[in-house]
């Protein structure tokens, strides 16, 4: 089965890009819903968070407080380092077993932080959804209700647009408006389905 890899920075469009595809029957599967799934309760990979950050990463339930942690691998290289080397050997590991477990023409698996993570083995091509630096922006304050500076940061701290791009074996651009974005998803869709067909025959 062919896989696809979503990717797109923070505000570019990859949910509404993934829902849309999902419409057409397309599995899809997201490494951040995989990241939260593996810091549930009980699971291996909160304790070795918590033996690494110490007990103030939980909650008063006993669940992971991700604003705690996220604030504090934010300033700190070595800590997130840390914290990749727990979480993303099980990312890769558990998006392999649900990869294998489809059935289907092909299947997207969204990696947000593709550039800044090299998952790129774990699919055969990439879709970076491209849209200019102001217009995340935009988006980003006009979703999350934060202001211009904070969205800035976020930005900052991921991999730059022309890096993303270097990995794309398509782009989606989504400069215009959501008819647009629908009519190239459609496009993508067929043409995903005839490449899917040539490598199986
Ligand atoms: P994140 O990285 O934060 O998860 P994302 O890449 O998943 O973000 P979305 O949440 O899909 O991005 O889109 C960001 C915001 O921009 C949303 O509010 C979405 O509805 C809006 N948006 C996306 N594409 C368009 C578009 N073509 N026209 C208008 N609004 C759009």
């Amino acid at each position: 089965m062919l896989t696809v890899g979503l990717t797109g920075g923070i505000g570019s469009g990859k949910t509404v890009v993934s829902d849309r595809f999902a419409s057409y029957g397309v599995p899809v599967i997201d490494t951040d819903v995989l990241a939260r799934e593996l810091v549930e309760p009980g699971q291996p990979a909160l304790a070795e968070i918590v033996a690494e950050f110490g007990p103030d990463c939980l909650d008063d339930g006993g669940r992971l407080n991700r604003a705690v942690l996220r604030e504090r691998v934010f300033i700190d290289d070595a800590g997130r380092r840390r914290l990749e080397a727990i979480l993303h050997p099980r990312i890769r590991a558990l998006a392999r077993v649900r990869i294998a477990a489809l059935n289907a023409p092909y299947s997207l698996l969204v990696i947000p932080l593709l550039a800044e993570t090299g998952m790129t083995d774990l699919v055969d091509r990439v879709l970076v959804v491209d849209v200019a630096e102001a217009e995340q922006v935009r988006r980003v304050m006009a979703r999350d209700g934060i202001d211009e500076a904070q969205a800035r940061r976020i930005l900052a701290a991921q991999a730059n647009r022309s890096r993303r791009l270097a990995l794309a074996d398509d782009v989606l651009e989504n400069f215009g408006d959501l008819a647009e974005l629908d009519q190239r998803i459609a496009d993508l869709h067929q043409y995903y389905l005839r490449l899917a067909t040539v490598s199986l025959s």
